[in-house]
């Protein structure tokens, strides 16, 4: 099991005709248990009905994730990713079981259901004008609150469920590789004929998000990888640039054990751990760190998160069908 303490509040205090929101921070405790779950928190107050004796207007936290103890990795939703596991606090008063969902993505959700499906407790009536606006962004500080508390864990991995960065049409074709009765053919041309027996694999769906190590953290080359012509076409790292607003000018495993390393970069796959070796096609534990190309193509040595910490997560390495 795993556990950390995080606190939230509204960023501003907010008084409607009905309820007034509280500015004080609230407390909970998050254990996380080995597999797939969705995580409760315990209820918290968040405001109180001041027309109706002070009634107190309680929240818990609620999302899903997945904790792999055995690879010390857990995976919970970026803030703007709009899933059903995403974080969302859950308001109801004391005493009902009428509950609003505020979603920390805001296009998360049906609204109709979420915040205008009871008989008393609803958001966006004249009376609680802005109220969601408020708790939603309890929601949205619950979960970076959540995040930043689990990459402060040493030694774990920590993945963050995430959209692909806004590139280019131009860089997204770059992107796309074709199948062709299950074969792998390469990077697709722009203006290819293709057929019912050809698939096009788009970044969607190989992409899982961000991951998270903590310094140190031991990786490997994952052989075979190099063949990946998106690798050569300086594609993958482009794609690290693009989603973390920085163009790496240093290996991450930069002069490791005295590796001698060299002055340009690729967006190299890579796993966990101090050997290199092949990953079937389809597993969710590749990802994309900035490396040299002496470190790219030496599978005799391991590398250590040093001087990039983040890097991209594939949920589906090399896709395809
Ligand atoms: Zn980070
Ligand atoms: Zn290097």
């Amino acid at each position: 099991m795993l556990s950390v303490k995080i606190s939230f509040a509204p960023h501003v205090g907010h008084q409607t005709p009905l309820v007034e929101l509280v500015e004080t921070p609230s407390t909970v405790e998050i254990s996380l248990e080995d597999g797939a779950h969705t995580f409760q928190s315990e209820d918290v107050d968040v405001g109180k009905f001041t027309a109706f004796g002070n009634r107190r207007l309680l929240g818990r936290l609620v999302f899903g994730y997945v904790y792999d103890e055995a690879r010390h990795t857990v995976t919970v939703c970026g803030t703007d990713f709009a899933s059903a596991d995403g974080l969302r606090l859950v308001t109801f008063p004391a005493g009902t079981e009428e509950c609003c969902y505020h979603r920390a993505a805001g296009s998360a959700g049906f609204l109709a259901d979420d915040l205008m499906g009871n008989r008393h407790w609803n958001c966006r009536t004249p009376l609680t004008v802005g109220v969601d606006e408020v708790l939603r962004g309890m929601a949205r500080a619950a979960n970076e609150s959540l995040i930043a508390a689990l990459k402060s864990l040493p030694g774990l991995i920590v993945r963050v469920r995430t959209t692909p960065p806004e590139i280019s049409p131009d860089d997204y074709q770059k992107l796309l590789v074709v199948y062709r009765d299950g074969v792998f053919q390469g990077l697709y041309e722009p203006g290819a004929e293709l057929g019912p027996q050809d698939e096009v694999v788009t970044i969607e769906s190989v992409w899982g998000g961000t991951v998270h190590f903590s310094v140190g953290e031991a990786f490997a080359n994952v052989i075979g990888s190099t063949n990946d012509p998106r690798i050569a076409g300086k594609t993958w790292i482009n794609l690290w640039a693009d989603q973390f607003g920085v163009y790496p000018n240093i290996c991450t495993s930069y002069h490791f054990n005295g590796f001698n390393c060299g002055t340009s970069f690729v967006g190299g796959h890579i796993i966990t751990g101090t050997v290199a070796h092949t990953m079937p096609k389809g597993s969710d534990s590749v990802y994309i760190m900035p490396i040299c190309q002496p470190h790219n193509h030496n599978d005799n040595v391991f590398m250590e998160a040093l001087e990039y910490q983040d890097g991209i997560w594939l949920k589906d390495y090399l896709g395809g069908p």
